[in-house]
């Protein structure tokens, strides 16, 4: 694995000012070591059990020091100041080669709200660009939230119609549409508006009747201003310039997004 020693403002996964490494170790270079509390290795063991990950990183590390221990994954542990990043492997850096991380570390790991909750997500995404991710877009209101709230449960009683009329390809394209919506909403992960209308847009071939759901989606929030529906819509009228400029008289396709 690379080696960036602790404290250090990048990591395999990210780098900026207020970044922080921990525990990228390797083989060729010592590191500080010591015992640390138990209570601190079972806080932190349940961070990276849980840890919310801004972005995939494929592939799992072997350990280098014994070889015998692989892992994949990190774990952020963000605070107002900064935010630390480790390889998941820290838990057995510290279990069973003594690796010591840094106090400001510790502290930090102790008073981290769970992985993925409202206050974790807060502390979160000011570090977002650290890892090539835009920010989230802000939380929808109360009265935006109740809106959707409504949009669910109409989708749930469409669902279950779809299921009992037996079109099991439309009842999952909406209920895939859907899914993330109610815990996304409140702050469970990142808020981005446009994931729901990029997956009504899928969900299109399965189930036609699913744009009635974008239409009130855009109705609560306003126009959709999603950069890729964007430059599609762009690109879609050009495309028709073109062909009037062509044909004089040639119908026109009106087919949806
Ligand atoms: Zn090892």
């Amino acid at each position: 694995m690379s080696f960036y020693p602790d404290l250090h403002t990048s990591s395999l996964v990210g780098h900026g000012d207020r970044h922080r490494a921990i525990a990228w170790l390797s083989s060729d270079h010592v590191f500080p070591r010591g015992k640390v509390l138990g209570t601190f290795v079972e806080v932190l063991k349940r961070h990276v059990a849980s840890a919310y990950q801004p972005l995939a990183f494929a592939g799992a590390h072997t350990c280098e020091l014994c070889g015998d221990y692989s892992a994949a994954g990190n774990v952020w542990v963000p605070t107002s100041d900064v935010v630390y990043i480790a390889p998941e492997m820290i838990v057995h850096y510290i279990v069973d080669h003594d690796y010591l991380p840094p106090d400001e570390f510790r502290q930090a790991v102790e008073g981290c709200p769970p992985q993925g909750s409202p206050e974790f997500m807060r502390l979160l995404a000011p570090y977002l660009s650290y890892f090539g991710t835009s920010p989230p877009d802000p939380l929808p209101t109360p009265h935006q939230q109740a809106q959707i709230a409504k949009l669910l449960t109409t989708a749930f009683y469409d669902i279950a119609r779809l299921c009992r009329s037996g079109d099991a390809t439309a009842a999952a394209a909406l209920a895939t549409a859907c899914a993330d919506l109610p815990s996304e909403m409140h702050g469970w992960g990142l808020w981005y508006r446009h994931i729901f209308s990029r997956l009504v847009r899928n969900g299109r071939p399965s189930y036609p009747g699913i744009g009635a759901y974008l239409d009130e989606y855009n109705a609560i929030f306003g126009e959709d201003t999603d950069p890729e529906l964007t430059a599609y819509t762009a690109s879609q009228a050009s495309l028709m310039r073109n062909i009037k400029g062509a044909e004089p008289g040639a119908a026109a396709d009106s087919g949806g997004v």
